[in-house]
């Protein structure tokens, strides 16, 4: 809930209390340091002991209700039938309105399932901007993705409320050009993850529905952050500050012919599901879930996890619920960027995104910017963010690199988890590193995988300038911070 102090700022204030905890370390700069070094400035290697705050992602990190814990041990273990499963459709059912429900293990299983049964050898899939999982899965059976964004999509200094909007010339255009045939879906991605969470609005939503009717392609929605553009519709665009986020919800999934999402980020467990309304498109993929997931009544999912995700898909409709994240999103993007720290706005779901190429501007994208801001943060703060800039692309069949579109460096959010003092704490770090940026220096890899290097990649500190921002650290905040 926002709370109005009285000097007029605005302050987000968290609408739980804790009940159960776990502790957590924040080791010496000297050790971080080493931990960051040994893991080859790869923040994916680092060892949970020795993370103070970790942002690294959303995933499967958010903390469950006591509803949901509670709910979690009525669970009924029958291969088929389980009662579970029955709760978990009345569910979806109640908060989604659809009537076909498939569950697996998590969002990437649901995108196997859903690409293995509608997309063919050369067939094109449009989409508002990719996914990695979305994109592998894409590829694996033969198709490809292609991106219809607007002009604003990639300014990271942009004032557009709705950068997860599709041109819609553009689509009508590409429909014209590959024809409906060769087009295996149109894909709506609600609060865009990788250009930094970034909604659509329901106007757009209906005119890309109309486009995809009259041409008789089905319009499949990745509602993994669904809420969040939902809380973010209701904030942003004209006609809709009256109505509920569980409404909103409700008309944005209504539009897609075929939904799934990762629960793992929205509704807070282990799984995910595929849901419609067509019962042709849910025969297409029943037959399939029992042969890669597990059996119609639980998917890939544990029932105990079934049972909590009943519970967290009504809570996850809950205005505060699915407020949270986007307001200390918003506080803390807000505070780094009074302050001149390079951040991409607007504000959206999901995490807060430091612009590396403006925050390190003197690296040069060969030497990985977001890579080396990533690691000198771990070094100042002993917090987990992750690299989504030129590591994170790979090089192509000759060894060149790749540049990425955007250097970011993405510090997420996880739902119900951290408090705004914890968020205070990053911002302050952040203000100290930005004032001795100059420090930061480049990365250059030693050990560098073929495929999804991000992962597993090793790198060092050109010049070993990691020892250098360390010691600058030591000389303001002793060696004990
Ligand atoms: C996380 C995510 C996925 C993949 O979900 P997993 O459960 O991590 O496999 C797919 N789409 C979007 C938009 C996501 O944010």
């Amino acid at each position: 809930m926002i709370v109005k102090t009285s000097d007029g700022r605005e302050v987000p204030v968290e609408m739980y209390k804790i009940k159960i905890i776990q502790n957590v370390n924040l080791i010496p700069a000297e050790e971080r340091l080493k931990a960051i070094e040994n893991a080859g400035y790869n923040t994916f290697l680092v060892r949970s002991k020795d993370i103070f705050i970790d942002m690294l992602t959303d995933s499967g990190t958010n903390a469950m209700s006591d509803n949901q814990l509670g709910a979690a041990m009525l669970y009924d273990d029958a291969y088929a039938g389980s009662e579970s499963f029955y709760k978990l459709a009345n569910a979806v059912g109640k908060v989604l309105g659809f009537k076909y429900v498939l569950p697996t293990h998590q969002g990437r299983a649901s995108e196997h399932l859903i690409a293995k049964v509608f997309v063919k050898e050369g067939n094109i899939v449009l989409t508002n901007y990719h996914f990695t999982t979305t994109k592998a899965h894409i590829e694996l059976v033969g198709g490809k993705v292609l991106e219809i964004f607007g002009e604003e999509a990639l300014n990271t200094q942009s004032k557009y409320l709705f950068k997860g909007n599709m041109d819609i010339q553009k689509l009508k255009d590409a429909i014209n050009k590959y024809g409906k045939d060769k087009i295996a879906f149109v894909r709506m991605e609600a609060t865009t993850n990788l250009i930094g969470g970034q909604p659509f609005s329901v106007e757009n939503l209906k005119q890309v529905k109309k486009v995809c009717s009259d041409s008789g392609i089905i319009l499949v929605m990745d509602g993994s952050l669904v809420s969040e553009n939902a809380y973010l519709v209701q904030q942003r665009e004209s006609g809709y500050k009256n109505k509920s986020v569980a409404e909103i919800v409700k008309e944005v999934v209504s539009l897609a012919d075929l939904f799934y999402m990762s629960a793992r980020k929205n509704s807070s467990v282990k799984g995910s599901i595929i849901a419609t309304n067509q019962s042709d498109l849910y025969e297409k993929i029943k037959p399939w879930l029992p042969v890669y997931e597990g059996f119609l009544t639980y998917g890939g999912m544990s029932t105990k996890e079934i049972e909590a995700m009943a519970v967290g898909l009504e809570e996850m409709v809950d205005q505060h619920v699915a407020s949270s994240t986007i307001e200390q999103v918003k506080y803390f993007v807000e505070s780094l960027r009074v302050q001149g720290i390079p951040v991409i706005t607007p504000p959206g779901g999901l995490a807060c995104h430091l612009d590396a190429k403006r925050f390190v501007p003197h690296i040069s994208q060969d030497q990985y910017p977001a890579g080396a801001l990533t690691g000198a943060l771990y070094i100042a703060s002993g917090v987990r963010s992750m690299e989504r800039g030129t590591i994170s692309m790979d090089r192509d069949k000759d060894g060149k690199e790749q540049f990425a579109d955007l250097e970011i460096t993405r510090l997420a959010v996880p739902r119900r988890v951290y408090t705004i003092s914890h968020i205070e704490y990053v911002v302050d770090r952040l203000l100290w590193l930005y004032k001795h940026r100059e420090l930061i220096k480049g990365l250059t890899f030693v050990d560098e995988p073929p495929i999804l290097r991000f992962f597993f990649g090793k790198l060092k500190a050109i010049d070993n300038w990691g020892r250098k921002l360390c010691d600058a650290f030591k000389k303001d905040f002793g060696n004990k911070m």
